[in-house]
């Protein structure tokens, strides 16, 4: 009997699109680890703040990504992350990290670093990876590709019921005009407007669209 081969399936796009909630319940479904690439931009964000470094002084941070330990595991079927065996928690979500984890991600280098990691899982397993640029850049020979996106009164709602302080126009912005690896629809990605879905019709409609993109029926 041969396994089938491992494969990475890449969701992308904006802040509060409900990216983050679709890869969790499709992996779920799939029975896939989900990774979280942002909780890894946003791990070298906390740790960058608690060392009082400026996250616009590029060697500084660069300096800081030298010296520590960034561990991408996962727990279950999600991933975690570490620094220096630390794991930042709830703290990941705070408004401090929400403004300025895009002048972090911005950097190449911290992009270098964790692009590698986020490549690493496919070592051991079958994934679902949420981000900016899983399609385009960490991912872009996979062939299953979902950008996920929602009206912008959905996404700034979304946020308020999550009770989280975000600017998420600012951010996506920001993410979307930085030169190294910005968010843009993947080639070959399918575009799922999230707004008008329920979490369950918008995983359904999200399967739908990775066997028409070719997806083996997973045991
Ligand atoms: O997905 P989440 O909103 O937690 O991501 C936090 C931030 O991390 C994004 O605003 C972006 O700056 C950065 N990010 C990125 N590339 C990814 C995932 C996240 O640049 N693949």
């Amino acid at each position: 009997m041969t396994a089938t081969p491992r494969f990475a399936i890449a969701i992308d796009g904006p802040a509060a699109s409900g990216k983050s909630t679709l890869a969790r319940k499709l992996a779920e479904r799939l029975g896939l680890v989900m990774v979280n690439s942002g909780a890894m931009y946003r791990a070298v964000t906390w740790k960058a703040l608690r060392e009082n470094i400026d996250p616009s002084d590029t060697a500084a941070v660069i300096d800081l990504l030298n010296r520590i330990d960034i561990h991408c595991g996962e727990e279950g079927m999600t991933s975690t992350c570490t620094i220096d065996g630390v794991d930042p928690g709830d703290e990941l979500r705070s408004e401090t990290i929400n403004s300025n984890v895009s002048a972090i991600s911005a950097i190449p280098e911290v992009r270098d670093k964790l692009v590698a990691l986020q490549r690493g899982y496919l070592d051991h397993t079958s994934i679902v990876m949420e981000g900016r640029d899983i399609g385009s850049v960490v991912f872009p020979d996979t062939p299953y590709k979902i950008y996920v996106d929602a009206s912008e009164e959905v996404r700034a709602a979304r946020r308020i019921a999550d009770g989280e302080v975000d600017s998420v126009a600012k951010r996506d912005a920001a993410d979307s005009e930085r030169a190294t690896a910005p968010l843009k629809i993947a080639d070959g990605a399918v575009v799922l407007d999230t707004s008008h879905h329920s979490i369950e019709s918008g995983v359904d409609a999200a399967i739908e669209i990775l066997k028409q993109q070719g997806l083996p029926t997973l045991p």
